[in-house]
């Protein structure tokens, strides 16, 4: 079966082809974080959901080259900034760290790029594309100083979100510090400096200020990847207004199809909400993690529904991820036994391929990551294999075979094998205390503990050495 994905653009199933000739290097942008705070577990859905894409993408044999932006200027960030009484860059490094052990702990693939909007080069190209606008007519400086994008002269705008702008003219509010724009609906590029803005500013063409948020993603996606990209994802609140400025952004600038397949998942909710910061109805991994559960539980957890439907958060739906995991760990330890046990008998280097049902995993996820039917596939393999071995009908050479299966899928679903809960630079830091006391530098033993407890981690020494676990509520 060829790989079929829901478009939002179109919103119908479409089949993947991607702008390569050779047809193998997919280009895929996804919208990352605003470095304000730690990441709640639904920004956490919207980059599992990707990482499943670019897995089943990478199985399928295609290159994925990617890039996840980091928002490392906002008002958000900003106000953050302000009232913590610290330089910008200094308020956001903590969170974009954070950021960083979430992907590991879920593990999450890296993206190719992490491009930050406040890195010089990209701020010159933003600036670079509002100069293209503005000397195409398709955006203007208003009295206030601030430059926006002129949506009246881009007649595809609201075709993504298939938005009538009418509507926008009748219900649209109006913001006070708004006022100067042509159209309700024209969206800042470049935001005027102004006192709350403190020493956040970069010069421009058109005074002091900074790019508006929707600039940042078109700058940093045609930058690293050209004019035109096969995939861009997000969560479906991102489709309006962010994608579709981005849309109106770049296709004003090159006048050529930004986006083939825009792909955005649906809300992790609790109590029938979307969970959000501004709700307060939020967790964090490290919440998760502080119960008790671990990275591979909560990816399972995320992971298990279908993109495009929401998910409800329960804590019974983490024992639920965490009971199926249980049953994988043991599938596999069962067929490990089997296989290596009769192995040292008799050698079977012929392996043989799985049957009908094995392939049937990957063809569920070509069918738009149907991971529910793909799931199903696999756990009805489990009860049928386990079914064998109990009644002695399954050899080291099924076995084997079967092994081979499940590590290939498991490249898809990245769950197998116990926690490592530790993170490896977590691990190096606790080392490098251990080697601190050891040559008695107290100083730097406590230095140390310090870092590692900015991190969220905390140091115990006890009789059989140091202990390094979660700090709760970080
Ligand atoms: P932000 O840091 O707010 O820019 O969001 C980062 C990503 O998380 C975006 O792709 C959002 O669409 C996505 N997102 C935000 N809230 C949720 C949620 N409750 N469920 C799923 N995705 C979300
Ligand atoms: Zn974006």
């Amino acid at each position: 079966m060829r790989l079929r994905v829901f478009n939002t653009y179109s919103r119908a199933l479409e089949e993947f082809h991607p702008l390569d000739s050779a047809g193998r290097e997919v280009k895929m942008y996804t919208c990352g974080p605003t470095v304000y705070s730690h990441a709640h577990i639904g920004n956490l859905r919207a980059y599992i959901f990707e990482d499943l894409l670019q897995r089943h993408l990478e199985l399928r044999n295609y290159k994925v080259r990617r890039v996840m932006n980091i928002t490392d200027v906002d008002d958000k960030t900003i106000q953050g900034s302000r009232s913590a009484g610290i330089p910008l860059a200094e308020f956001t490094l903590p969170f974009k760290q954070a950021f960083f052990e979430d992907l590991d702990t879920l593990r999450i693939k890296r993206a190719d790029f992490f491009p930050e909007a406040t890195d010089p080069g990209q701020i010159a190209a933003m600036i670079e594309m509002i100069q293209t606008l503005i000397a195409r007519d398709l955006a203007y400086q208003a009295d206030d100083k601030s430059v926006y994008f002129r949506i009246n002269k881009f007649p595809a705008y609201g075709q993504l979100a298939h938005f009538d702008l009418s509507e926008l003219r009748s219900t649209g509010r109006v913001k006070s510090d708004e006022y100067d724009k042509e159209h309700v609906g024209d969206f800042a590029l470049w935001k005027a400096w102004d006192e709350e803005d403190g020493p956040v500013r970069w010069e421009s063409p058109w005074g002091p200020g900074r790019p508006g948020w929707h600039i940042e993603c078109s700058a940093m996606a045609t930058q690293l990847l050209g004019e035109q990209l096969d995939i861009h994802c997000g969560g479906v609140d991102n489709i309006f207004p962010h994608h579709e400025a981005e849309i109106a952004q770049t296709e004003g600038c090159t006048s050529k199809k930004f986006v083939r397949s825009w792909m955005h998942c649906a809300h992790l909710m609790v109590d029938g909400q979307k969970m959000s910061k501004s709700l307060g109805n939020f967790y964090t991994l490290r919440d998760v993690l502080a119960r008790g559960y671990t990275g591979r539980e909560l990816r399972y957890a995320l992971m298990r529904v279908h993109y495009r439907a929401p998910i409800n958060f329960t804590w019974e739906g983490m024992e639920e991820s965490r009971e199926a995991l249980r049953r994988i760990d043991d599938w596999v330890a069962r067929l490990r036994e089997k296989a290596g046990e009769e192995n040292v008998q008799r050698p079977t280097p012929n392996v043989q391929r799985p049957t009908e049902e094995g392939s049937g995993f990957e063809d569920a996820l070509d069918d738009d990551l149907n991971i529910s039917g793909a799931l199903g596939v696999l756990f009805e393999t489990i009860r049928e294999t386990n079914r064998a071995l109990d009644l002695g009908k399954l050899d080291a050479n099924e076995a084997n075979s079967w092994l081979q299966w499940w590590e290939r899928i498991d490249r898809v679903l990245g769950v197998s094998g116990e926690e490592n809960a530790v993170p490896a630079e977590i691990e190096a830091l606790g080392e490098a205390r251990t080697q601190a006391r050891l040559a008695k530098d107290w100083r730097k033993s406590d230095e140390l503990r310090d870092e590692l407890a900015a991190r969220g981690w905390e140091v115990r020494d006890t009789k059989d050495g140091q202990k390094i676990t979660r700090r709760a509520g970080v």
